[in-house]
């Protein structure tokens, strides 16, 4: 009886065995095969009609060989506000929105402490490379990055690592597990700096790169339009009085006199508003390429890139300036420079690449005015006084509100609890009359985005903003094309497309050339990678498989 039993269990598990094995012979769709390097690439501010904007005046190398051989998908937005850098960066790289992850914009009012916080302050670690600018972390993002799940699947194996001139720009994409985040010190000594949440000394090619002071050489030659200024037709006259000057120069226009203002004051964050930081990233992120041998390995590495030069300069001269073309003519060149670098050392088709951005921007404040498009300016400090003369006529008390930041009031809890108000009540209150204050389009309390199901896309988007442990107690939404701190220049924090809309262009290993029109929210991108690389999602992801980019 026993001999038989050993013969049918033996028959059984030869013919599971030989099952599974017809199955991964047989399934060609089953593919075990992965990049040697994924690189995302984060150009910070940039719109997506850009790609149609400068197309003529971009070479064949660069863009143009993304947008004609890779996916390019046309109507990716972000699917939450507000559309701040370090919020952008998060939801790119971890495939949910600020009520999962936890970063609600670059900085903003921490309850429990009482206090403004930056993104990635912390003070439990210290600057490795400098004196300051490196005390910092991810710890505040509550979830995992791609990155970091490829690390968790390849248990620890494979390098991943973040770079970027901003600080939260380079550590916010790779996450708790990266080998390293790089930034740039602007504030201090011009150099490539870390965090000692990573390492204790920066490797020896970093040092090699930074006694180069390549910095100091870009900032003794003067900004000047790459071609003739004339031939830059895509941008509005460079004589307007619609952009912000730089410190220290007298003027707006073409030439910036970037040497003789590094000359006066040797401060280098001058190098952001030139293109010449997207220059310097980019001889930064071949240094890392070859310094870490990346996509050399049997395992899969990641890096992620962040060109921010775009940001600032559009913040400064708006985003119909010549500056903001001669930009993104520059960085076509460098990112031409980049992909035949990738081809190079990782080989065609050995790597999967991603360009997009982590937001857009809107046409400076006066642009919108001389042209009699309704524009708004939100004017914080006198709707903290219009909110304080509210609270003081019902409730006879200025001290109600704590805190008026990123288009959220929070409230003075104790000061409630000792007048015996209940949050929900002065909610209600504020949320009635701060519709009627001007650049207001719409207003909720707490308990409507902890309750409501919306339909229209704007409150879903705020929604999806709304953090229950760290948001505010009332929520107000600007009208469309209101700016709340440049007058002059440009910013971004709306849920309106001019801020939402950005490219999105996957290339490479495993991608199915193309082009997308239908409606994707950026929360697709990270489920996306996470599927090429045949990993488990970031653990707080919410999108879907762009299934139609894949091979
Ligand atoms: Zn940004």
């Amino acid at each position: 009886m026993k001999k038989l039993f050993f013969i049918l269990f033996s028959a059984i598990l030869f013919w599971q065995c030989s099952a599974q094995n017809s199955f991964t012979s047989a399934n060609k769709n089953f593919k075990t095969d992965k990049p040697k390097l994924v690189v995302g690439i984060i150009v910070d501010q940039m719109r997506y009609d850009y790609l149609h904007r400068f197309y003529g005046k971009f070479g064949n190398s660069g863009f143009k060989r993304l947008l004609e051989n890779g996916h390019v998908l046309e109507d990716v937005h972000l699917n939450y506000t507000p559309t701040h850098t370090a919020v952008g960066h998060s939801s790119i790289f971890t495939g949910t929105t600020p009520s999962i992850h936890g970063i609600i914009a670059n900085n903003w009012y921490d309850k429990k402490l009482k206090k403004t916080i930056y993104c990635v302050n912390d003070k439990n670690y210290h600057t490795i490379g400098g004196n300051i600018g490196g005390e910092k972390s991810p710890y505040r993002l509550q979830v995992t990055t791609i990155a970091d799940q490829l690390h968790l699947a390849q248990v620890g194996k494979g390098k991943t690592i973040g770079i970027s001139m901003k600080d939260r720009s380079a550590i916010l994409p790779i996450g708790h597990t990266a080998n390293a985040a790089y930034w740039f010190n602007s504030k201090g000594n011009g150099k490539f700096i870390t965090s000692s949440f990573y390492m204790d000394k920066l490797p020896k090619w970093v040092t090699i790169f930074n006694n180069k002071n390549l910095p100091d050489s870009y900032l003794k030659k003067d900004w000047n339009t790459l071609y003739n200024i004339k031939d830059y037709t895509e941008s509005i006259s460079d004589h307007n009085t619609f952009e912000k000057k730089l410190k220290g120069e007298k003027d707006v226009t073409f030439t910036h006199s970037i040497a003789e203002m590094y000359k006066k004051k040797k401060d280098f964050s001058l190098i952001n508003f030139t293109p010449s930081a997207n220059t310097l990233l980019l001889e930064f992120a071949k240094a890392t390429i070859t310094g870490e041998k990346l996509g050399k390995n049997k395992y899969t590495d990641f890096l992620s890139i962040s060109f921010s030069a775009t940001d600032y300069i559009g913040h400064q001269f708006g985003v119909d300036s010549k500056e903001v073309e001669d930009a993104y003519i520059r960085l076509d060149k460098d990112l031409a420079n980049l992909l035949s670098f990738l081809d190079k050392k990782i080989g065609q088709n050995k790597y999967t690449l991603f360009l997009t951005a982590d937001h857009g921007a809107l046409p400076t404040l006066p642009y919108l005015k001389s042209l009699k498009i309704p524009s708004h300016f939100f004017d914080l400090k006198d709707f903290t006084k219009y909110i304080n003369t509210l609270t003081d006529k019902k409730y006879h008390s200025k001290n109600l509100i704590e805190n008026i930041s990123n288009y959220q009031i929070f409230f003075n809890k104790d000061e409630l609890k000792r007048l015996k108000i209940k949050p929900n009540k002065l909610a209600n209150y504020l949320v009635e009359n701060s519709i009627n204050y001007k650049g207001i389009s719409k207003c909720f309390t707490a308990k409507d985005m902890q309750t409501g199901n919306f339909n229209e896309q704007i409150v879903k988007y705020t929604q999806n903003g709304y953090n229950q442990k760290i948001s505010g107690d009332v929520l107000l939404i600007p009208q469309p094309n209101t700016v709340s701190y440049m007058k002059k220049g440009t910013e971004h924090s709306t849920g309106y497309s001019y801020d939402t809309h950005i490219p999105l262009i996957f290339y490479g290993f495993g991608i199915k050339k193309g082009v997308t029109k239908k409606f994707i929210p950026v929360i697709d991108i990270a489920p996306t990678i996470s599927n090429i690389l045949k990993i488990e999602n970031p653990n707080g992801n919410k999108g879907t498989i762009i299934t139609r980019v894949l091979k």
